[in-house]
């Protein structure tokens, strides 16, 4: 199995809650670990304009490219704009592209980055500035390479931008479970919604997803999964309300990677947030996720 990485998805954004820095530390642990040697790793190119506006308004992406974002729209990032910001961003998107093609003839794919599911076509919010899921997918369509696609995104936060961009449209299933009283406001619907109350702990958790899987699951047969696996759902992470423990985390991969396998469905995977007031806890959630992933694809 391939891993899709570049250096360039480090922000460098400092003491920022979005620790940027866990792309290169998630590198470095799996390769200490001994999870992936060097030659795993593929580098993405970055999305091309055409791909991107798969997606995105032409103005939306001008006002990107050329500095232009006005000091709303940039409040609403969450993030400093910089040119560095949109290298990494146009770079996140080329490695989802990469790593669903990845992912369809190996079976199961990482992108060690990505996951930026609260992007919109017109604009960004919270931290996330091209939605690399929803270009990833419609550039697959694009291609000929699948028909139907479903997102499962168990990212802490619900998926709104994924849910907007893909509402009415029926080759695609989104799929989100998430803390209902959090960010982001309001939520669009996807497909599915699994709404969570505040402190929910491994067991319920595990119970609800897989109820929602398996349901989604019976009413739409996808020729790809896009695995949205945010390790903020975790018990101390700092801008999520939800109490998993780093076991019930590793469950719930399980049963993604599960359920997909079952029904011979290949997972092209993006990492998302993470905020655990120990960025090594962020790092070990997704190396893990990594290391499941590699378990399933062998
Ligand atoms: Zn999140």
């Amino acid at each position: 199995m391939k891993l899709v990485y570049s250096d360039q998805y480090d922000l460098n954004l400092g003491n920022h809650v979005f620790p940027s820095i866990k792309y290169r530390l998630i590198k470095e642990k799996v390769l200490r670990d001994r999870i992936f040697s060097p030659e795993d790793f593929e580098e993405p190119p970055p999305a091309s304009d055409e791909d991107v506006a798969l997606v995105h308004h032409r103005e939306y992406i001008r006002k990107l490219q050329a500095g232009k974002l006005s000091y709303l729209e940039i409040m609403r990032l969450e993030i400093p704009y910089s040119p560095e910001l949109v290298r990494a961003v146009w770079l996140s998107a080329g490695g989802s592209i990469l790593a669903g093609r990845l992912a369809l003839q190996d079976g199961l794919c990482v992108n060690v980055g990505g996951g930026f599911h609260h992007a919109y076509p017109d604009h960004g919010e919270g931290f996330c500035v091209l939605n690399d899921i929803a270009i990833g997918i419609r550039k697959l369509q694009k291609d000929k390479a699948i028909e139907r696609a479903m997102t499962v995104d168990c990212d802490v936060h619900q998926g709104n931008g994924t849910a907007a961009i893909f509402a009415g449209d029926h080759s695609v299933f989104t799929l989100s479970i998430h803390q209902e009283n959090n960010y982001p406001y309001p939520k669009p619907p996807s497909t599915l919604d699994i709404n969570l109350r505040d402190g929910v702990e491994d067991a319920e958790y595990l119970h609800e997803l897989e109820n929602g899987l398996d349901s989604a699951l019976r009413e739409f047969q996808p020729d790809l999964i896009v695995y949205v696996a945010g390790a903020d759902p975790y018990q101390n992470d700092q801008l999520g309300g939800l109490k998993l423990s780093l076991e019930g985390l590793e469950r719930r991969d399980r049963l993604v990677f599960e359920k997909a396998r079952t029904k011979n469905i290949p997972v092209s995977v993006s990492l998302a947030g993470g905020y655990a007031r120990r960025v090594e806890d962020t790092v070990q959630i997704h190396t893990s996720t990594m290391r499941i992933a590699k378990e399933f694809a062998s």
